[in-house]
């Protein structure tokens, strides 16, 4: 059987960039246009092209791309000509493969926003595609207000539809602005669309407001659509746009729609959506959830002791697909609950081979327990947990001994009269028989002490030398006098593996010292450095 083809529209760029603490630099839209260019998304939507000196000089840019690099604008004014609209020409100059208009197909819109009469409108509609064709644009019009307005007048939605159709639009695209239509309002209205402008000309712009936009994309497609708009983790104002990373692995990996559908993306680059919806939090400053489906690190991550025994004997008992088709990976948690199943299972992931009867197993548990119950999360510090395993099955060298260190931070008034803060820090080690000692500054205590800690480890610097830090948090637990600092911290290599360490005491800098340390050795020991 054929498949058909649905193609996808990322919108990151423009509707994303609504959310809220959401700001796009001109490199961040660069590096995430590669990142959506090398998925295999069909249509980039890169921004507003004259609205901001960003997206202007975004596109004015010369670009090697595969998907369809879009820019987004308004149709003509009411009572304008299209040659005499400023924001129209700035949209028909960019250098662009596609325009997306966007125009009000909701009769109230078009009175009260607007200002002008439902003939004008269309008149607009159809004077602007007519523009982008004459320019060689692909051409898409975004029917902003589709659901409501058609509820409210649907015969003139759908005048709204047809014209752009009728005047040589590749796409039109239903948008539920508001974010409020339910699936089965979408599945019966874009139904209705169908049978007017072909599915393959039709596409869904869902906001997740009920948070069904995943849903209502889907709806769409059922009912006929073949493009789906949304953006990557699912950015966009309020409460977003449909997301795209969970639209993705749906239709590639869910019966429903694998059968049917072929989609731009290869299984190839699938195995990279969890690397690219985690990228795109990081290069936005933001915590990836946790619990996101497909590619969350909680996705496929589990408690109690009876499923991961099932788990470890076969893993579909538990799992809805394989987490490795997504990029992301099992996980078993070591937590208070965990059973000696748990820890096997941890183990053999992290590739420690040990006899399911052996004595050093029980005493492994003890010890997370103990240490989980003052404050330390290894189901968050996975590096931490594998040293720990190690130490306790007897298989860490001593690589070095940190004798003494120092960490001094004043405050003082500089030359230029200003008041300045500056720490230094000195730290003693003992590699074998050398004795080496090393101060640094830094921005703060414990960005000096882990300069100094990594700046001369004698005949180990040549391991540590792609090491660095990606990221640094600290968690008050149990408040009062009685309170102790958690700190977690997150490396990188040169090879681009990520692993997490914990430090749990009274004293922030001995937490960050335990962790810092972690990260050394688990690096040591993954370079596979000589005792
Ligand atoms: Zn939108």
């Amino acid at each position: 059987m054929a498949r058909e083809r649905v193609y996808l529209f990322d919108t990151t760029l423009r509707d994303g960039a609504q959310t809220n603490g959401v700001d796009f630099t001109l490199a961040d839209k660069l590096a995430i246009v590669a990142m959506l260019d090398e998925l295999g998304i069909d249509y980039v939507e890169g921004g507003y092209p004259g609205a901001n000196p960003t997206d202007t000089e975004l596109f004015g840019k010369d670009r090697n791309l595969d998907t369809v690099f879009t820019a987004f604008g308004m149709t003509r004014r009411p009572g304008r000509s299209t040659s005499n609209d400023t924001g129209l020409a700035a949209l028909l100059d960019a250098k662009a493969d596609a325009i997306c208009f966007v125009a009000k197909s909701w009769d109230y819109h078009v009175k009260v926003a607007l200002e002008t009469t439902n003939e004008e409108n269309l008149a607009s509609i159809r004077d602007s595609v007519r523009a982008a064709k004459a320019k060689g644009r692909e051409v898409l019009l975004d029917c902003e207000h589709f659901f409501d307005g058609y509820k409210a007048n649907p015969k003139y939605a759908m005048a709204c539809a047809t014209a752009a159709y009728e005047e040589g639009a590749r796409w039109v695209v239903l948008c539920d602005t508001n974010g409020g239509t339910l699936p089965d309002e979408v599945e019966k209205i874009v139904g209705e669309v169908v049978k007017v402008i072909p599915g393959d000309h039709v596409g869904i712009h869902a906001h997740n407001d009920t948070e069904q936009a995943v849903a209502n994309s889907f709806a769409a497609v059922r009912a006929g659509a073949r493009q789906i708009q949304g953006t990557l983790n699912g950015l966009g104002e309020r409460c977003g746009n449909a997301n795209l990373v969970s639209i993705i692995p749906t239709l590639k990996l869910k019966r429903e729609f694998a059968e049917r559908f072929d989609i731009g993306i290869t299984e190839e680059a699938l195995k990279k959506l969890a690397h690219i919806s985690r990228a795109l939090d990081e290069r936005l400053n933001r915590a990836p959830n946790r619990h996101a489906p497909y590619v969350g690190e909680s996705a496929f991550a589990t408690k109690a002791g009876i499923h991961a025994s099932a788990i470890k004997k076969d893993p579909t008992t538990y799992e809805h697909v394989a987490p490795e088709l997504t990029g992301n990976r099992r996980k078993v948690l070591v937590s208070e609950q965990a059973g000696k199943s748990n820890i096997l299972a941890e183990l053999d992931r992290v590739g420690i081979r040990v006899d399911k009867d052996d004595a050093r197993i029980g005493r492994l548990l003890e010890i997370v327990k103990e240490r989980e119950a003052i404050g330390y999360a290894y189901e968050s510090a996975d590096a931490s947990f594998e040293l720990l395993a190690r130490r306790t099955l007897g298989k860490v060298p001593n690589y070095f001994d940190v004798t003494q260190f120092d960490v001094n931070v004043e405050q003082r008034i500089n030359a230029k009269g200003e008041r300045v803060t500056v720490t230094m820090a000195v730290v003693k080690v003992k590699v074998g028989d050398d004795n080496l000692i090393s101060a640094a500054e830094g921005n703060g205590p414990v960005n000096a002490l882990d300069l100094a800690l990594r700046k001369d480890l004698g005949k180990y610097q040549k391991y540590i030398a792609g090491l660095k830090l990606t990221d640094y948090r600290v968690r008050i637990l149990n408040g009062g006098t009685e309170a102790v600092t958690r700190v977690l911290i997150e490396s990188e290599d040169e090879h681009g593996e990520r692993w997490t360490t914990v430090g749990v005491s009274a004293n922030i800098i001995d937490a960050s010292f335990q962790a810092l340390m972690d990260s050394i050795v688990f690096k040591l020991l993954k370079s596979e450095a000589p005792a």
